[in-house]
Parts: structure tokens; sequence; C-alpha cells
């Protein structure tokens, strides 16, 4: 990790400035990138905010979102120019250029100082200024405290304080996860002193689906799980049918995952989707049993030891098989991680 100076000399006057994260941005994503522009902005830097696709409606609340640019075929023009007009280019909550699509190449290509700020493992070394912490909980606690070594947590208001909020609350699993640090609740007292509602917040994120969505629930958790208890392993599989019946939209399958992964003595879940153009999985696992070695050892994937995901260009079943064929071998590692 760098030094904080090296920031703070790259950022003493007034630049341009791109920020962008990940495909399919969470609240990790958008939440720090959003908070990083308000910061930014009031030191008087010119920010644009890109994504590099779209992402849930429950997260257009934030402050900045109504600027934010969502990278698509059309606007790839004007995506290419302010990338490479850009001085700096902060890259938040990911670390290999592959993770945003066509955007990654026009950043590799891009003359402008790339600043990773990132708690995933394995960084692809791309960036001139590496702010990477692999025992963060979250990008936005990684942001929370870079603002801070600089001197500059008095210029943290509500709207910059809410959308750091957000991102640490989700990738904490609502301050559930192991990563919920000493250091995550200070940051938490901090926020709640300069008068952030984080109870609105929850409300935002986690109470506002559609009655179609909670019926999408009900129908994957009654007839899409399997539980195989022999591997303490659980997971669900939608087709691309299930998903345009019940109008599915970006952000709506979020969660799911877990719900495999609450039910006694299960270790490791599956979420196994038909996105027609390819499988996209969501692995989560509890103790020592590795999701992110599983989705890199079959799945073209990778991620955090207890939250991965991966790929597959085979069809859903296959897929599904594959899955399911893989267990036997893990089977030791998953009993032990349940008995644990
Ligand atoms: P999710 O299941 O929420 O989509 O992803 C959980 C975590 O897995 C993400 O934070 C990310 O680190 C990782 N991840 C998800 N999909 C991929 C993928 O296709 N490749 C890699 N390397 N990591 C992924
Ligand atoms: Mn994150």
């Amino acid at each position: 990790m760098h030094n904080i100076n090296a920031l703070q000399a790259l950022l003493q006057e007034p630049k341009e400035v791109m920020i962008t994260t990940h495909h399919k941005p969470d609240a990790d994503a958008l939440g720090s990138s959003l908070g990083l522009a308000g910061y930014l902005k009031k030191k008087g830097h010119r920010v644009t905010v890109i994504t590099p696709s779209d992402y849930p409606d429950f997260l257009n609340w934030m402050e900045g979102n109504d600027d934010v640019i969502v990278y698509s075929d059309k606007n790839d023009a004007l995506v290419q120019r302010i990338i490479s007009e850009s001085q700096v280019i902060f890259c938040l909550d990911f670390n290999t250029l592959s993770r945003i699509n066509e955007m990654g190449e026009y950043i590799r290509q891009a003359k402008g100082t790339k600043v990773l700020i990132d708690h995933h493992l394995e960084p692809e070394n791309f960036a001139d200024l590496d702010y990477a912490n692999t025992s963060a909980a979250a990008t936005a606690e990684i942001v929370y405290d870079l603002i801070k070594a600089m001197g500059d947590a008095a210029l943290i208001d509500t709207g910059i304080g809410e959308s750091l909020y957000a991102g640490i609350m989700t990738d904490t699993g609502s301050f559930r996860h192991p990563s919920t640090s000493k250091n995550v609740h200070l940051i938490i007292a901090d926020l709640l002193q300069i008068g952030v509602q984080t109870s609105n917040i929850h409300r935002l994120i986690y109470d506002s689906s559609t009655e179609l969505r909670l019926r999408f629930l009900g129908y994957a958790l009654k007839d899409k799980l399997v539980v195989l208890q022999e591997y303490c392993t659980a997971y669900i599989s939608i087709t691309a049918e299930e998903l345009k019946a019940y109008n599915s939209k970006t952000g709506d399958t979020e969660g799911l995952v877990n719900y495999a992964l609450s039910i006694e003595g299960i270790v490791f879940a599956a979420l196994i989707i038909d996105r027609t153009q390819a499988v996209k999985m969501s692995f989560r696992s509890v103790g020592n049993f590795s999701a992110n070695e599983f989705a890199r050892a079959h799945f073209n994937g990778g991620g955090h030891k207890n939250a991965a995901g991966g790929i597959s260009m085979d069809t859903l079943e296959a897929t599904v098989q594959k899955f399911e064929s893989l267990l036997p071998q893990y089977k030791d590692q998953l009993q032990q991680a349940a008995t644990k």
C-alpha cells in the first residue's frame, strides 16, 4: 500500500478526475465511488463517476447518483473521451481490469494516474497508486480512512457519510461478518455523530422490494432450493424463463444465496443463474471453506474466502451438474468446516 503523501500530492491541485467501479455495482461499489466523489468535489476537483453497467434501483438515493454515467455501447465514445482526458482515474472495489468489461482496456491505455482502492484478494498490477487492503471490510471503509488520513474528516458530511455507510453496512452483512472490526464500528460511530440516519439506509436498501420480487423469493425457496446435507451444501438455480416470469431486474437476486447458507449445517451455498450470455454463479461459505478457491479452480472466478463468484459458458443444466459433481472431492473439507 502506498503512502498517503503520494495521494495528497496527486490531489494538491484541482484535477480532472474520473471514478469507476465494478460491473453491476453493489452498495459498496457505488457507495464508495459516490462518497469519494462527494469528497473530491468539495476539494475543488472536477469529478465524473462512470459505472461499467447499470445497478439496482435500491441504490439510486445516494448523493451524486443523478450525475453517474452508466456505460453502454451508446455512450462509448463519450466514455472513451472522459477516460482519455482524465488526469486521475480512481478504480474502486475491484482489482482486475477485466471486471469492468470494455472500459478495462480504455483505462489500461489511459495516460492519467491510476489509483486503486479495493479490498479484494489477488490484485492485477495496473495501478500507479495502490491503496488495496484485503483486511478491510469494505472499500467504503478504506475511502473513509483515506479521507481521514489526509486530514479531511471534517469534510465528510451526511451525503458522503450515507454513501459510505451503505457500502460498509452491506459488505459486512449488516455488521455480522467476521470482517466487522473495531475500526468499522468506530467509523459508524463517527457517521452517527455527523447525523447519518442509519436506520433509514437499512430500509432504503433492504426493505424496498416489489411484491413480485418477494413472490420470486418465495418461489425460489420453495421450488428451487436444493439441499445436499451430505456435502453441507445448498444451492438455488434460476432459469432465464424464471427471471422473465418474475420480471427480475438488476439487484433482484441479491441476497438470495444467503438464504441457502442460513440453513443449519450448511457451510457452502451457490446461486446459479442463467443470464443468457453466460451462467453467473455466486458462492458463499462460512468458516474455513474457501469459496474463492472453488470459484477459481472450476468456474473462472474468484473473490473473497467466504464470498466469491464465477462464470460458466455451459448451459444452466450442465453447469448445475458440474457443480454437483465437484462436491464429492470437497466432502471432507466441507464436513470439517461444518464441525467448527
Ligand atoms: P457476488 O456473488 O455478490 O456477485 O460476488 C461476491 C464476490 O465475488 C464479489 O465481491 C467479487 O469479489 C467476487 N466475484 C463475483 N463474480 C466474480 C467473477 O466472475 N470473477 C471474480 N474473479 N470474482 C468474482
Ligand atoms: Mn466491496
